[in-house]
């Protein structure tokens, strides 16, 4: 018998090997981490059943977190439901709840845990729910960003913000550096916080991990110009920049971003005003710059839902922000008669929020109603006091 002979590819082993998602653990992302315990299977017929009883059974020792971009089947069983700085808040607003099952991803996870009692546990259904954009700033990377700022003779002027969507460790970084935290809804008063820190005419501010954000906020909302922002790529040395680049931006812009938002074009926009006319194209601000330009509206999901429950009956709607929100948000109005679609045919789910499904709800409701603790999100106390330092500088935030 003869085989068939396989041409022979100059394949390099890669420094970071990808994981399978839920398989074997990277400690240094946010993603690929084994899920324990036996799931149910998807197609069993009780599984709504099974989830209603288990969070009976608990009662009010559980609270169940639903963040916006999470699956019908699971939203369907979130005490609440929001952006992740509000589920983080209200969790901490239940201190009767001894369990809080967070259904979103990982950082979420860690900064409910931050902001809760040390006897309130936050478990997260399935541990490979990480979020690409908190991978793209690790620890060691931004250590080493810091060393080539203080090199650059910057270090001193520099004021870290870093976007919620982002780990503990890089909120740590950022308190101890005398930094605050934002979300989309206060990026432009956490920008004016950081440049009253210092001399306005000096002081830099180093956003993590979301470039569009950052530069969305500095030229659409401050008046800044693209030129005023720079990009610290973590890959290249010395982030790719010169020290004179450094020395004279006023945005040090971290090169991270998210696959969602991120795939949202500027011909997606100008594909949806041939198709729908009189459509509002309103997208989220970690959309690229180009396509914020073209928008008529801008804002977080709170300003997404509000400027939705707003508008008048009759008016279309292009919305560019995750899909399993949209499309709840269309099935919403619909009856109001307004007519709301997906900004982009071809962008899809946050892969890593649809890891939360209903089997591992099941599974971590189940688990904690017989009394067996599972999947705990615990951020170590040194880190948890920094990066408590950075979210309270928000809180502060006029
Ligand atoms: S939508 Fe984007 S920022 Fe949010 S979890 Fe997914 S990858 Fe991360």
């Amino acid at each position: 018998m003869t085989t068939a002979q396989t041409p022979e590819l100059d394949v390099q082993p890669t420094p970071l090997a990808l994981l399978l998602l839920g398989r074997e653990a990277d400690p240094k992302s946010e993603r690929g981490v084994e899920c324990p315990g036996d799931l149910p299977s998807p197609s069993d017929p009780d599984l709504v059943e099974r989830a209603r009883a288990a969070k009976e059974k608990l009662g009010d020792k559980v609270f169940v977190l639903g963040h916006h971009y999470q699956r019908d089947e699971v939203i369907q069983f979130a005490d609440v439901t929001g952006d992740s700085f509000k589920l983080a808040r209200d969790a901490a607003a239940r201190p009767e709840a001894e369990y809080i099952v967070f259904c979103g991803v990982h950082f979420m996870a860690e900064s409910a845990d931050i902001l809760t009692s040390d006897d309130q546990k936050v478990v997260l259904p399935d541990l490979a729910a990480g979020c690409s954009m908190a991978d793209m700033a690790t620890a060691e990377q931004v250590a080493e960003c810091w060393d080539v700022l203080t090199e650059a003779g910057v270090a001193e002027q520099v004021v870290p913000v870093s976007y919620m969507n982002s780990s503990a460790d890089i909120k740590a970084f950022t308190g101890k550096h005398g930094g605050t935290i934002c979300t989309s809804s206060n990026a432009k008063r956490a920008l004016d916080w950081a440049f009253e820190q210092g001399e306005p005419s000096t002081t830099k501010v180093l956003f993590l991990p979301d470039q569009h954000l950052g530069r969305n906020t500095a030229v659409r909302d401050m008046g800044m110009s693209l030129d005023d922002c720079v990009v610290y790529n973590p890959h290249k040395p010395n982030g790719g920049l010169t020290a004179e680049q450094l020395r004279a931006a006023k945005m040090i812009l971290w090169r991270g971003h998210c696959s969602v938002h991120g795939r949202f074009s500027l011909d997606s926009v100008n594909d949806v005003r041939a198709r729908i006319p009189g459509v509002n194209v309103l997208v989220h601000p970690e959309c690229k710059h180009e396509v914020v330009a073209a928008a008529d509206y801008v804002g977080s999901t709170e300003y997404i839902i509000k400027a939705l429950e707003a508008a008048p009956t009759g008016s279309k709607w292009a919305i560019g922000t995750e899909l399993n929100l949209v499309r709840r948000l269309a099935n919403r109005f619909a009856p109001e008669g307004k007519e709301i679609v997906f900004l982009d045919k071809t962008v899809c789910f946050c892969s890593t929020m649809n890891r939360i499904d209903l089997p591992h709800l099941v599974w971590a409701l189940e688990s904690l109603a017989e009394g067996n603790l599972v999947n705990r999100i615990e951020v170590d106390k040194e880190t948890e006091a920094f990066a408590k330092l950075a979210l309270e500088r928000m809180l502060a935030l006029p």
